[in-house]
């Protein structure tokens, strides 16, 4: 798949320069049987496909991307588990922990027969534009699937956007979802307790935010592309940008034919891959928006509309590596492991 592919590009067409909410939902949802016929899972010997379909969509527009990238570490997460996925669900993955994430699963009556999900998540992409959420609750070790189409959801989800202060993905809803008393029943535990994090595929899902972030410094390159430079250090600039950019999907590829190798970590050596990854992708995005700015200068930061959202958006995005605490990690693995050899 590649950024011809005419389906791709005629249903991304669809997004306006400035997309709403509701924009990201008609055109996520259009999405859906295209990523239901074309898009392979992870580890299944395709994986770089599904990482190239996210940096297609990162390349038009990061806020799809973002929604896009939940969608399919969700059903890849149901699929790992053995849960069916709504065919015409969009989904996302709310795991994000921290002081602000006070959810819990709660027993509602004396007999601990019937559960009830309270207290809130931070950093719930698409909260009330997808259909359905895993979220993780971090107490119990648990996901739990919701449904967020029932009535119950409707009179039992408070969405709270008022936190989230950038205009950076603001249309994604990335929003703190607060769960009052929400009944769940055991058919809504997706897997067993900590089997989301000891899972394999939660080194497989790594990768997919970088594939997105490449995506968005690729089409800051693209920009570039598309001027009349005029003098030499705005080639040389362009220069590296590209340099950069075909590294970073060397990097995807490599990632993925290393998932393919090895679908079920048996080498134990997937995280540190995914982080080797991630780690050079995120200095390439680095080193693309500061390169942007400068061979264009302030003009771009103020006047376009578009690249003025994807710096804004591609800088957050970014902040979602671990930075020095995923290199710690990485070199600790090293340390231990004198035959890894990338
Ligand atoms: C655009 C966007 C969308 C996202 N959408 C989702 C989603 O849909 N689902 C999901 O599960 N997650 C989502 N996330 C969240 C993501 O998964 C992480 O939870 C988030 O990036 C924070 O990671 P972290 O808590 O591990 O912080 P890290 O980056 O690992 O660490 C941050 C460090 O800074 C410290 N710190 C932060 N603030 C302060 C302070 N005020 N004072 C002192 N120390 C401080 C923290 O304690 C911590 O040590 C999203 C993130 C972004 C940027």
């Amino acid at each position: 798949m590649n950024t011809d592919d005419k389906g791709i590009a005629q249903l991304l067409g669809g997004l306006p320069e400035t997309p709403t909410a509701s924009d990201y939902r008609i055109v996520a949802q259009k999405l859906l049987p295209y990523i239901h016929a074309h898009v392979p899972f992870m580890g299944e010997g395709h994986s770089l496909a599904r990482l190239s379909f996210l940096t297609t969509i990162a390349r038009h527009d990061l806020g799809l991307a973002r929604l896009i990238e939940g969608h399919l570490d969700a059903t890849q997460i149901l699929r790992e588990a053995q849960c069916p996925a709504g065919k015409d669900m969009l989904y996302a993955i709310w795991a994000s922990g921290g002081p602000a994430d006070t959810s819990q699963i709660t027993q509602s009556d004396v007999t601990g027969r019937s559960t009830e999900l309270n207290g809130s998540k931070p950093f719930c992409s698409g909260s009330d534009i997808v259909d359905r959420a895993l979220v993780y609750i971090y107490p119990s070790e648990q996901i739990i699937e919701i449904n967020l189409r029932t009535i119950d959801a409707g009179k039992r989800l408070v969405f709270d956007g008022g936190l989230w202060k950038s205009n950076a993905f603001s249309e994604t809803h990335t929003w703190t979802v607060t769960f009052n008393d929400l009944p769940i029943t055991q058919a809504d535990y997706v897997g067993e307790p900590t089997w989301y994090f000891e899972r394999p595929g939660f080194c497989l899902g790594a990768l997919a935010p970088a594939a997105c972030w490449a995506g968005g410094a690729i089409a800051l390159v693209d920009s570039v592309r598309e001027r009349t430079l005029k003098d030499g250090h705005a080639k040389a600039h362009l220069g590296a940008m590209a340099a950069s950019a075909h590294s970073m999907q060397l990097m995807l590829k490599w990632g993925a034919e290393q998932i393919d190798a090895d679908p079920t970590n048996q080498s134990g050596s997937m995280f540190p891959v995914a982080l080797l990854v991630r780690h050079h992708i995120e200095r390439g995005c680095t080193e693309i928006l500061d390169r942007f700015g400068r061979t264009l200068g302030p003009r771009p930061f103020a006047f376009e509309a578009d690249n003025a959202r994807r710096i804004a958006e591609l800088n957050l995005y970014i902040r979602q590596c671990h930075a020095e605490r995923d290199l710690e990690e990485l070199g600790a693995y090293l340390e231990e492991h004198s035959g890894f050899s990338p």
